[in-house]
């Protein structure tokens, strides 16, 4: 009896490692998954700003034709006033010339804070630029290393099969059908070592009596509140 709980003992620590491992494996999508979604939030915030500084661009592209349309405008004006013969006229048209180069110095003041946004936003995608490279580099690592520890896993959930496939063997087909039934009632775990009358899965007391019989290993014993496969485990 005493090698066959031993047995079952050796199955549940198998199953433990596996059910382990096999839970890290369905994890595994979802970190790649979060990882891919770093790296697109990032590209979408820089995507944001490039569509920014393209708009600073036009707006400044077309405060520099409106310059330069007063300009020649301010120029024929400038031009005209020589010929102008009277006063009221003349008068006029300064005025007008006045207007234009108020404009003028207005929009050429939004160039300029235009320019500075464009400078600012530049200096941001520069250092964004950088942040990437580290990003991208920090999730190929662990991509990496995601690969790594997925194939060992898988390689080990293959040992793990085959030596469930040995132990069960060497178990009564009674007993493993028993403890199978026991283990899917009580959430995977079949087998409950105790120690001091206590059963270290549910933590409650084992009856002296059924205590005394399973010091002897000669049959099998159940938890009375847990209902677990109990063995002794000897201090
Ligand atoms: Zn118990």
């Amino acid at each position: 009896m005493k090698e066959q709980i031993d047995n079952l003992v050796k199955l549940q620590k198998i199953e433990t490692e596996s059910s382990a491992i096999k839970s890290i494996l369905t994890n595994v999508a979802q970190r790649l998954d979060s990882l891919c979604s770093r790296l697109s939030e990032f590209e979408q915030t820089t995507e944001d700003e490039e569509l920014r500084l393209d708009e600073l661009n036009k707006s400044y592209r077309l405060y520099k034709s409106d310059v330069e349309m007063n300009s020649s405008r301010l120029k024929k004006s400038q031009e005209r006033l020589g010929s102008i013969k009277t006063n009221k006229e003349y008068l006029l048209l300064l005025k007008a010339i006045e207007d234009i180069k108020t404009i003028n110095s207005q929009i050429e003041d939004q160039m300029l804070e235009c320019l500075e946004q464009m400078d600012d936003i530049e200096r941001v995608l520069a250092d964004r630029a950088n942040e990437y490279e580290k990003l991208s580099e920090q999730i190929n690592k662990e991509k990496q290393t995601i690969a790594q520890e997925t194939e060992e896993n898988s390689k080990r959930l293959v040992e793990l099969d085959n030596e469930w496939k040995t132990f069960s063997s060497k178990i009564d087909p009674q007993l493993l059908k028993i403890y199978i039934m026991v283990r899917d009632k009580a959430g995977g775990i079949a087998v409950a070592p105790v120690k001091d009358a206590v059963c270290y899965v549910c933590n409650m007391n084992i009856p002296s009596q059924i205590y005394n019989d399973l010091q002897r290993c000669d049959s099998l014993k159940f938890c009375p509140s847990c209902q677990r496969i109990i063995y002794w485990k000897d201090t």
